[in-house]
């Protein structure tokens, strides 16, 4: 048997024809760009999150970087970020010009926020946490200690779609949430898409200008401005999605529990959710030593693992500059040394799930 990582054309073949059916409409309606399906995505997401403002854009990079534009950060202003996040997080700040400062994570792979107040300086702005993996991280905590040193906070939810805190949809705690629907995500796009959610409407309306060329009315442009605009058909696309995001939660969460019994006598450390979060498993991650060894014998089983992330972003050439150097993060280095991520995507078939868990049962070699 041959197991992917992740299968886009399973999540498509869920909903096919609604997909078709909704693709062929927005060909036929002559109207490709900031039209009527934008307009209906923008509302319903908005209300799915609980927030009272969706603004598409064009990706969930953008979204990030249209964020802290909208926060008034700038050179010179330093924004707290976990440092075992996708580098996206980190490139949405430093393309403002502004200073990351990295916070190593807690177990559960989200932000350590007892090293928060630490990172703290005169210069710090605001805290970007980003929900990784699917989930929920501790908002209460992080709410509390932006309230305290009165700074904004962002939620990068590019991997979080419908996780909650307490209750709480993620993207709703802070002044901004930024969402992804790259076709990978959880809702994912059949391309690049991205949006922000969030209760101020400054930022909203700004947020609509700042990603047309810094133009509200057409020709007159207040600002110089991106474009950053989420395409009719992607709008449609997500439209779709959204009708059955709890059932593709809930599927995930189902293959997330097989796994969890399945591997609970291995030695592999397995994913904990940390009590008031949910996980919306974007990824299943497990950690391991000696992972090379346990990612070629699943490879030569069919079975695709990936790593969720081999460097981590201080330790990229992007930014040597910044000269963290190797040794000065070392949850996040050890961690970039022992994830694996399992296959999981929406449509993984009962006899697939079975299959990896059988094969990682019949591999003695675990070492922790
Ligand atoms: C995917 C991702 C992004 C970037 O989203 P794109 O749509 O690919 O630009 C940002 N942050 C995290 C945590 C992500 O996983």
């Amino acid at each position: 048997m041959e197991v992917l990582c992740n299968r886009l054309d399973r999540g498509f073949q869920l909903y096919q024809q609604e997909f078709e059916k909704k693709a062929i409409d927005v060909l036929r309606s002559g109207w490709y760009i900031l039209g009527q399906e934008l307009a209906s995505f923008e509302q319903e997401y908005a209300q799915y999150i609980g927030s009272s403002f969706c603004v598409g854009v064009a990706s969930g990079l953008d979204a990030l970087r249209i964020a802290i534009y909208l926060l008034g950060i700038q050179a010179g202003d330093e924004v707290i970020v976990q440092a075992n996040t996708y580098i996206a997080s980190v490139m949405g700040i430093t393309l403002n010009n502004a200073t990351p400062v990295f916070v190593e994570p807690d177990i559960y792979n989200n932000i350590d926020v007892t090293q928060i107040e630490k990172a703290v300086s005169s210069k710090t702005k605001a805290i970007m946490v980003v929900h990784l993996y699917g989930q929920a991280a501790d908002m209460d905590a992080v709410m509390q200690i932006a309230q305290s040193h009165n700074l904004k906070v962002i939620e990068d939810c590019a991997q979080a779609h419908g996780a909650e805190w307490n209750g709480k949809k993620v993207g709703t705690f802070g002044d901004i949430g930024c969402f992804s629907f790259y076709p990978t995500k959880n809702m994912g796009a059949f391309g690049d898409a991205g949006a922000i959610v969030t209760n101020n409407e400054e930022y909203a309306k700004t947020a609509k200008i700042y990603r047309n060329y810094g133009s509200e009315k057409r020709y007159y442009n207040k600002m110089v401005g991106l474009n950053s605009r989420m395409d009719e058909i992607q709008a449609g696309m997500l439209r779709v999605r959204l009708q059955h995001i709890n059932e593709l939660i809930e599927e995930r969460k189902k293959i997330a529990e097989k796994y969890i019994e399945g591997l609970k006598d291995t030695k592999l450390e397995l994913p904990m959710v940390k009590k008031g979060a949910t996980s919306v498993w974007h990824q299943f991650v497990v950690k391991v030593y000696q992972r090379e060894a346990f990612m070629d014998f699943l490879a030569n089983s069919g079975i695709q693992t990936l790593i969720h992330y081999p460097i981590p972003p201080h330790l990229s050439k992007a930014y040597q500059y910044l000269k963290i150097h190797k040794g000065m993060l070392p949850v996040t280095e050890s961690y970039a040394r022992k994830v694996v991520s399992l296959p999981m995507y929406n449509g993984m078939h009962e006899e697939e799930i079975s299959y990896v868990i059988e094969k990682i049962l019949s591999y003695g070699n675990i070492i922790t």
